[in-house]
């Protein structure tokens, strides 16, 4: 049993494995390719604090090497499901199970596909999700970079210098990248900007020759380098995690999600700055949140005496205590209805509390009761027993 396993070996897993293992703990890292996650791609990392001109590739290395030096095992195989609460997750890999008593997620971010007919068949065969990957297969040609975020500006200036022509092609007029970068691309006189304009099509026979734009005008080029976001990596691994409606997993400013024992640690965040700054500073976050809830092991059944003891003083009304009690029901193992029935009895007063912290030091969040069944029929005197029965 790992006291904690974390999911991801990108800035944050492995910046989480550093502190975690630094704290004497058993820690395991997963990683599905290679250590390092997407700043491996960066060609320079200017916006590190003290680091600045060090490639994407040495700083992943150095990190890895950082996290091997401190014993800290790294299995490369790909998670399929994590299941569990804390002191007992189950984590589920192509050959076989491993068990953990906390958990950071730190799985990142995939590129955003643009859904159109043919992509999958093309990619590798013109479509490009990374052009300091392959942009020097294009060496003399024209191509062109879809997007008009950090990336897709950063991509455009790198063919710049490989390519004959870059067309960027942009949804908006609007381009969201920094000023900098922006102004550094205006500068390159082969980059024609294609703004506020779709692809529709992708065309070619064996490979991509050409694509079609919404307005009807046809780019002839030899690449298209796909920068249009990115899409979290979770969906489906944890079953019952809370996500946002893109995705992202919800967490509290400790890294924990509605999962007890469950820490999310970088880019698959729900969280305004996505940078390699904040991936590394959530994964210290994540892993200081789990030594924590590993050094305070009030066993399960104590701790919610203990939690439902603060529901009882604050008089938490059922409407806020919807999420309290589907917390409840978790941790005792009860059905949701009793859990119910058994905070509807310490429901005094109606306060609205968005954020409690219990007896241990753990955020419990009170959400509104709209995800939750409002059930009818309950005897308040019933949980009255259930209290005292505990
Ligand atoms: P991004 O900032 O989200 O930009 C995505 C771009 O693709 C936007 O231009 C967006 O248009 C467009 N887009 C989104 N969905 C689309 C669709 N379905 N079809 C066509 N176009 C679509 O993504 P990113 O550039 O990958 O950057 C991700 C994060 O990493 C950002 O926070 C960024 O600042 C950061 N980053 C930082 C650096 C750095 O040097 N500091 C470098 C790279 C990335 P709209 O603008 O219309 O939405």
């Amino acid at each position: 049993m790992y006291d904690v396993a974390i999911v991801g070996g990108g800035p944050a897993g492995l910046t989480a494995a550093i502190y975690a293992r630094r704290a004497n703990k058993q820690v395991v890292v997963f990683e599905a390719t290679n250590c390092g996650g997407q700043i491996i791609n960066s060609e320079k990392i200017d916006n590190y604090p003290a680091a600045p001109h060090i490639s994407g590739l040495d700083f992943s290395q150095k990190l890895t090497e950082q996290v091997e030096e401190l014993g800290v095992e790294i299995v490369y195989e790909q998670v399929q499901h994590v299941t569990g609460s804390y002191g007992d997750f189950q984590i589920n890999t192509d050959s076989g199970e491993c068990h953990a008593k906390t958990v950071i997620l730190a799985c990142g971010t995939d590129t955003r596909k643009m859904g159109l007919e043919r992509e999958d068949e093309l990619t590798g065969k013109g479509i490009s999700y990374c052009a300091t990957c392959d942009g020097h297969f294009f060496k003399g040609k024209d191509v062109a970079v879809y997007g008009g975020g950090n990336t897709a500006l950063h991509e455009a200036i790198y063919l710049a210098d490989v390519s004959r022509k870059v067309y960027l092609v942009n949804r908006r007029d609007d381009l969201r990248a920094s000023a900098d970068l922006i102004a550094k691309a205006k500068k390159k006189d082969n980059i024609e900007f294609v703004l506020g304009a779709t692809i529709d099509q992708l065309s070619g026979e064996k490979k991509l020759e050409s694509v079609t734009l919404n307005t009807g005008k046809k780019l002839e080029i030899s690449a298209l380098f796909v920068a249009i976001g990115r899409v979290p990596n979770i969906v489906g691994i944890v079953p019952g995690l809370k996500l946002d409606a893109n995705g992202y997993a919800d967490s509290d400013d400790s890294c924990e999600t509605n999962i007890l024992g469950l820490y999310v640690a970088g880019d698959m965040r729900n969280k305004a700055v996505r940078q390699l700054v904040t991936a590394t500073s959530d994964g210290a976050v994540a892993a200081v949140a789990a030594l924590d809830q590993l050094n305070n092991p009030t066993p399960r059944d104590e701790r919610y005496k203990e939690w439902l003891k603060l529901y009882k003083i604050a008089g938490i009304g059922l409407k806020e205590g919807g999420l309290a009690a589907a917390k409840v029901s978790e941790y005792m193992g009860i059905d949701y209805p009793t859990a119910v029935k058994y905070i509807d009895a310490l429901d005094k007063i109606n306060v609205a509390h968005s954020d409690l912290k219990n007896p241990v030091g753990h955020s419990v969040k009170i959400g509104s009761l709209q995800d939750f069944p409002n059930p009818d029929g309950f005897d308040s005197r019933e949980g009255d027993e259930f209290l005292e029965s505990l």
